[in-house]
């Protein structure tokens, strides 16, 4: 039965009738799991009532389940349809310089199992898939479901991934530049492929389950030991000429500043990120601290740690204001390790981004002026994200 569903499914998903009314309103159930009628006509653009109709249809071939609206408004009906949870899985997969990770989810957007492996760094294309289908059989064993069931890999690679599937320059997987990168895991996993880089996976994920839920445009700045980024318009994010698009991070903002990792000078990333932070307090202490430890320690209280997430949160709203100066974003996700200590970070942050900003607060009503918002998602986003590829349908590799 499973089986059925999921061909189908299948069928609809990766078919050519892309103008078809009932293969947009699946890809809409897919890409946004449990949503109204109405919400499905404002998407797909289609009438209301040709939405009941194919929901009706889809409800009779049991590839669609109705169920209570998450949120529902008030005097709206609380319902909300989404495609059955066992008419497929997705698996999303980070690549990551000494681990991979692997989550699963339903069509339904429940994410059912994860699980991470340890590898050796500098591991090759070859290797990464076997050990993603190694994970993938692992936990479809525990969970018992059937790899037919899957409908679709994708990864969240620490590199960027140029439109043409082939891996871009990168310090964490040095030996990938120019693998295509279907090519290289799709004989071992015989699924279709799905990749972007990690921080457009990790936008993907804020959008569909976090911080950025019901937004289509946005910019997000994560502030990890690297400080990575992502655009997004229209619901997609930007990949660029060569996948590079939304490294904030490398904005020069001192030509005359620190090497940076990616070669250059002053990149903005040595002024906001956890490395930052880290160097500064360790500078301070005489000794080497976890980042964590600083954000816990700034949220309890010590004025020190405080200052060095202020100083962070000062030069990352620079960086952001320069983005804001170029795409006037309605909303900015501030994410990673750093923004965890919440407004001691995000409040320098917008004070430094108004006082930089092209656009004043005082220029525009409230509606108008950006929001900055701390991520859902300070763990685990580049996975969800991966997965959220596939029910998207976004940055599929052929
Ligand atoms: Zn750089």
């Amino acid at each position: 039965m499973a089986n059925m569903i999921t061909s189908e499914l299948e069928g609809l998903l990766y078919g050519r009738e892309l103008d078809s009314p009932v293969v947009k309103v699946v890809r809409a159930l897919s890409g946004h799991g449990a949503v109204s009628t109405s919400q499905i006509a404002r998407n797909t653009g289609l009438a209301r009532s040709t939405v009941s109709t194919i929901l009706a249809d889809l409800k009779r071939s049991n590839l669609v389940v109705e169920m209570e609206a998450r949120n529902p408004g008030p005097g709206r009906p609380a319902v909300a349809h989404s495609l059955n949870p066992e008419a497929g899985t997705c698996v999303g997969a980070l690549l990551d310089v000494d681990e991979i990770r692997v989550i699963v989810a339903d069509v339904a957007h429940n994410v059912v199992a994860d699980l991470a492996m340890p590898v050796e760094r500098e591991y090759s294309p070859t290797k990464a898939a076997r050990v993603v289908k190694h994970a993938v059989d692992t936990l479809y064993k525990e969970h018992s479901l059937a790899y037919a069931s899957l409908i679709g890999i994708g990864f969240a690679v620490s590199a960027p991934i140029a439109p043409d599937g082939r891996v871009m320059r990168s310090s964490a997987l040095p030996g990938w530049q120019g693998t295509d990168f279907r090519e290289a895991l799709e004989p071992v996993l015989q699924k279709p492929i799905f990749a972007d880089s990690e921080s457009n996976c990790a936008a993907l994920a804020e959008m569909m389950w976090g911080a950025a839920s019901g937004s289509d445009n946005f910019v997000l700045l994560k502030l990890n030991q690297a400080v990575s980024g992502a655009v997004v318009v229209d619901g997609k994010a930007l990949v660029g000429a060569s996948g590079s698009a939304g490294e904030v991070g490398h904005i020069v903002v001192d030509p005359h500043g620190p090497l940076c990792r990616c070669g250059n000078r002053g990149c903005l990333e040595l002024y906001c990120g956890a490395g930052f932070v880290a160097k500064m307090a360790a500078d301070w202490l005489g000794r080497s601290i976890p980042v964590d430890e600083i954000v816990a320690r700034a949220v309890q209280g010590e004025t020190g740690f405080r200052r060095l997430l202020a100083d962070a949160g000062e030069a990352a709203g620079r960086g952001l204001s320069m983005v804001g100066a170029m795409i006037n974003p309605p909303l900015f996700i501030i994410s990673g390790i750093l923004a965890g200590a919440g407004d001691l970070l995000l409040a320098p942050l917008r004070a430094s981004y108004e006082k930089h900003s092209f656009v004043k607060r005082d220029d525009v009503d409230e509606a108008h002026y950006p929001v900055f918002r701390v991520g859902k998602f300070l763990d685990n986003d580049n996975c969800l994200g991966a997965a959220g590829l596939v029910l998207r349908h976004s940055s599929r590799l052929k």
